[in-house]
């Protein structure tokens, strides 16, 4: 890597409520002092989505294709409730979702493990990486009750017209009962498949990946097929060469090794396991203000950096008021820290990389030093903790210290 300060840009997208006032807090005192680093901003705050009928946000994903780096607030989604008590014109989609779509990307949640802050599960020294696989499945299923006696047959016709395939499922008695048609795409498994192993080498984890194959041996099985396939013909030699590993285990068994592992791994999931064991991990790991996202894309060259939380609405009416407020700001600095490292380590350039090191080495040490947020003083057993800004406050102060010094060997978060 060379030294000089030549950066390629970071997208910073804007968002709502909580989120977005410690999103700006966060860019103003730890961001746009220290870090030479062009942002293009892009308001994806509701009021400007329905201003602009959303072309914010596509226009964000377009500029994110280019730049391959951004950070995002979190911002709100709609429903139709909510679309009807603020008078939008429509229920917007979710801009997370569009996102998504736009880098055909994955997304990695991976908590912030501190030494000094203790987690519910106890023996989780390391982070667990949970990616899901956000396609179909049960989500996309067709399902409905079944009135009464009959049989269920799934059926599949070719369009090719060549013959088509007919599966007896059951013959319901005369008190029926409840019927579900659920499918998956091979291209999406596999570029799944792809970020996991991709995520996996960036971060040096092994890899798992859980199904029931032992139940459903043709739908379950073909995913596995598809994460084998992969592995040996793109990802055996990388993986042996980091001393890394690839693993399918039964859900089941996953599950148990997960709460007594240590952590330290990438954990792929099917879409509803996925969803079930994301939150399972979250609680895990202690404070939602320390889980971060990351949405990748499966070459993984294009990333979006965020908090994992939304936008934290109940605490903004206390803000709104002037009153003080706690809300953790740790995963929005990391999600900071994370895009300019990576934007480093595409423009190769040192200087910077050191620098967003000493900004998680600030975080580190803030809270070392017993200066915490409400949620992780009582994490931590302490009365109460401090105001946001004070937190932010206290971490630039350390940054200021560790940036003079950046470039020593690097102590990361882990
Ligand atoms: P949320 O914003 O994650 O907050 C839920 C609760 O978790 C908070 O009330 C707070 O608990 C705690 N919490 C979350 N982040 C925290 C932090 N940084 N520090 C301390 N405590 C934190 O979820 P929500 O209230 O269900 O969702 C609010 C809005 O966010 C919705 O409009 C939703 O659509 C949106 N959302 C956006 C994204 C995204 O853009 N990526 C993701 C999820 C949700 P206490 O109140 O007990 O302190
Ligand atoms: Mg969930």
């Amino acid at each position: 890597m060379n030294s000089t300060a030549r950066n390629g840009s970071i997208i910073e997208i804007r968002g709502d409520e909580t989120a977005n006032v410690i999103f700006n807090l966060v860019r103003e005192k730890l961001i746009t002092p220290y870090f030479d680093v062009p942002l293009q901003s892009f308001n994806l705050s509701l009021s400007n989505r329905e201003a602009t009928s959303d072309q914010v946000t596509r226009e964000a994903a377009e500029a994110l294709k280019d730049a391959n780096v951004a950070v995002k607030c979190s911002t709100i989604t709609p429903n139709k409730t909510s679309a009807e008590a603020l008078g939008l014109s429509q229920v917007w989609k979710s801009p997370n979702a569009t996102l998504r779509k736009a880098l055909d990307g994955v997304i990695f949640r991976e908590p912030v493990v501190l030494e000094t802050v203790p987690r519910l599960v106890p023996g989780w020294k390391q982070p667990i990486v949970v990616a899901r696989h956000a396609n179909a499945d049960q989500y996309q299923a067709a399902d409905f009750v079944v009135p009464g006696a009959g049989e269920l047959v799934l059926s599949f016709i070719p369009e090719d017209g060549s013959e088509p395939v007919n599966r007896s499922v059951t013959t319901f008695g005369s008190d029926g009962g409840v019927a579900l048609g659920m499918y998956n795409n091979t291209d999406s498994i596999r570029t799944f498949a792809r970020a996991c192993f991709t995520r996996a080498l960036d971060l040096n984890m092994p890899l798992y990946f859980s199904t029931k194959n032992t139940v459903l041996k043709e739908y379950d099985g073909q995913f596995v097929q598809i994460f084998a396939q992969l592995y040996a013909d793109e990802f055996r030699e990388r993986f042996a060469a980091r001393s890394l590993h690839y693993e399918h285990r039964l859900i089941d068994d996953m599950v148990a090794f997960g709460l007594k592992s240590s952590g330290g791994f990438v954990w792929a999931l099917k879409n509803y396991d996925g969803d079930v064991q994301a939150d399972v991990v979250a609680q895990g790991f202690g404070s939602p203000g320390l889980m971060t996202s990351v949405l990748a894309s499966s070459d993984g060259r294009s990333c979006l950096f965020e908090a994992a939380h939304g936008t934290v609405a109940r605490h903004y009416p206390a803000w709104q008021s002037g009153a003080r407020i706690s809300t953790n700001p740790i995963a929005t600095i990391i999600a900071w820290s994370r895009a300019l490292q990576h934007r480093a380590q595409l423009d190769q350039n040192t200087v910077l990389l050191h620098q967003a090191d000493a900004l998680e080495q600030a975080v580190v040490s803030t809270v070392q030093d017993g200066v915490l947020t409400d949620d992780l003083a009582t994490l931590c057993g302490v009365e109460s903790g401090v105001a946001t800004g004070e937190f932010i406050n206290a971490v630039a102060d350390r940054f200021n210290e560790f940036r003079q010094v950046a470039g020593r060997p690097r102590q990361h978060l882990k």
